[in-house]
């Protein structure tokens, strides 16, 4: 079956009687050059790979990195979707479906059960509504992943893949570079999609590190006090912390100095050493 082509694909989903669902971010691939070099890009020449996809559709990558991958765990939350699936992938035997919520599973469990002696990537067209909490859920997670390689909208993308010290860097972003080597591979189109959405998309892989790039004194402080920096964008560092973290201005201020950060900087102009560096200043006047 030619999953590419709208007309096929309409006559698919009408005789199972679905429809799009928007709150599900449902918008599927067309474009047939998007899925076989994702999965490419993913796998880097290796096959000794299996790959969790997380929401699979009608299978159009799935076919892809099932052709590439030795196994291929794909989960898919609309239920509607699984018969269509079976029809799709039939051709396959190294495909699972799981049918459930990929933001609840249990992914350490499923890649220790499932995934015993293989590299592992999560590979995926991401539905752009909970982009951000599956990412950070993977990375903060800290499964064993090779690499993540997934389709956001193109803003996400710019966001979660700027490196601190950018203008695009947030909290997030932050986090994503200290877990893993983030990278933007190409655009999509919004033509590219049915139903097209309203933004055009990019491909990232986010590469996991062996080790973190800084070594914070109290990771989870850490991240506390990346969020906190950039609670108040606009404001200086000295006025987003004391004012998130509840400090005494003058000590924080006198703190960041100490450590070598300017209070009067914003938290986009930090690198990740300086990030760490404010981290050590909190945590001087918090111990
Ligand atoms: N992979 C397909 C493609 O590229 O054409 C579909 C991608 S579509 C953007 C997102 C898919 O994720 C949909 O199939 C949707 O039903 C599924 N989905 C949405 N929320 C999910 C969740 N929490 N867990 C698993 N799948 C989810």
């Amino acid at each position: 079956m030619e999953l590419y082509d709208i007309n096929q694909i309409k006559s698919l989903l009408s005789q199972h009687g679905f429809n799009f669902s928007k709150a599900l971010g449902q918008n599927f691939l067309i474009n047939p050059d998007v899925c076989p070099k994702m999965a490419e890009m993913c796998f880097e020449g290796n096959d000794d790979f299996g790959v969790i996809e997380i929401g699979p559709g009608i299978g159009v990558l799935t076919k892809e990195l099932c052709k590439k991958a030795k196994k291929v765990v794909a989960i898919e939350l609309d239920k509607r979707l699984l018969p269509i699936l079976d029809k799709t992938l039939k051709e396959f035997d190294n495909i699972e479906i799981i049918s459930g919520d990929a933001m609840k599973l249990d992914l350490k469990k499923l890649i220790e059960e499932k995934f015993k002696g293989l590299k592992v990537a999560v590979c995926a067209n991401l539905p752009y509504y909970i982009t951000s909490p599956i990412i950070m859920g993977l990375l903060e997670k800290q499964l064993p992943l090779d690499n993540i390689t997934v389709m956001v909208q193109k803003e996400a993308a710019d966001r979660l893949c700027a490196a601190p010290g950018e203008r695009e860097c947030g909290a997030v972003s932050a986090a994503v570079s200290y877990y893993s080597k983030p990278e933007i591979l190409f655009s999509v189109d919004r033509e590219s999609f049915i139903p097209a959405p309203k933004v055009d998309s990019s491909v990232i892989r986010l590469k996991i590190r062996e080790n973190a790039p800084i070594t914070p004194k109290d990771e989870e402080l850490f991240f506390r006090c990346v969020k906190a920096a950039f609670a108040q964008r606009r404001k200086t560092v000295l006025n987003s912390l004391s004012a998130t973290l509840s400090l005494n201005k003058q000590e924080l201020s006198d703190a960041l100095s100490k450590n070598g950060v300017s209070p009067t900087l914003r938290a986009e102009a930090l690198s990740m050493d300086k990030l760490n560096r404010l981290c050590d200043a909190v945590f001087e006047l918090t111990r």
